[in-house]
């Protein structure tokens, strides 16, 4: 019983991640892909030290600068809508990288991963967790993402991880034909927006209520 109890509180433990997995199967994640891709990226890396046993609950958890690690089911749930129908992801944008999380999931489904950071301490944490996960695919950049990547657009997918009033139009400028974008709007109250770009023009779907920190104007 002891040895039990003791293999149990390894929750940095591929058991505590195969957790994580069945939690978001029950919330409704219902894509292969994108569930791998979230067994694959071993989140505990990502969180401070002391928070590391919570790594793989469901839950949001601070990542300093009054930041958050965005919680794994709307991670998993927008990456689901960015793949929905396409084997992958194409070249892909995420806005608000934080420490990276979410960009080295996207790095599960796509080769080409670009991610826009704000705060400067946080960009330079995600580089680092890059480095320990060995994920050379995702360029990370020191930039507001208010004005997207114009340098490496169009993207296919593009992913904001912080809600603005509204859809910030130089991501809807850097959307390839068929590209897709996912993304928090509003304050007090907020909702998924989820925009494809069709023969036919944009079209978007407004989604699920969620709660995001803000998107902000400037760097620091
Ligand atoms: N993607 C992260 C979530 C980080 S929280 C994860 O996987 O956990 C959202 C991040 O968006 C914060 O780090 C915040 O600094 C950043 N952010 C807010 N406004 C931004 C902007 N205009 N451009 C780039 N990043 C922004």
């Amino acid at each position: 019983m002891t040895n039990g109890v003791l293999q149990g509180i390894g929750m940095t433990s591929q058991r505590t991640r195969t957790r994580m997995i069945e939690r978001l199967r029950e919330k409704g994640i219902r894509n292969e892909a994108v569930l791998a891709a979230m067994a694959a990226v071993p989140r505990h890396v990502f969180v401070e030290e002391a928070l590391a046993s919570r790594a793989y609950e469901d839950t949001a958890l601070p990542l300093g600068m009054g930041q958050t690690i965005s919680q794994p089911y709307i991670v998993a749930r927008m990456i689901e809508l960015l793949l929905d129908g396409r084997p992958r992801l194409g070249k892909t944008l995420e806005i608000g990288a934080g420490c990276g999380y979410q960009a080295a999931v996207l790095a599960q489904l796509t080769d080409d991963v670009y991610a826009v950071e704000r705060i400067g301490p946080l960009l330079e944490k995600a580089k680092a967790n890059m480095r320990v996960l060995q994920q050379f695919n995702v360029r990370l950049k020191h930039a507001d993402g208010h004005l997207g990547l114009p340098e490496a657009g169009p993207f296919d997918s593009i992913i904001v991880a912080a809600a603005g009033l509204r859809v910030p139009p130089a991501l809807l400028q850097q959307l390839a034909p068929g590209g897709r974008l996912v993304l928090p709007v509003g304050t007090t109250e907020q909702y998924l927006s989820f925009i494809e770009s069709t023969p036919q023009g944009l079209v978007e779907k407004r989604l699920d209520a969620v709660r995001f920190v803000p998107l902000l104007a400037g760097t620091q």
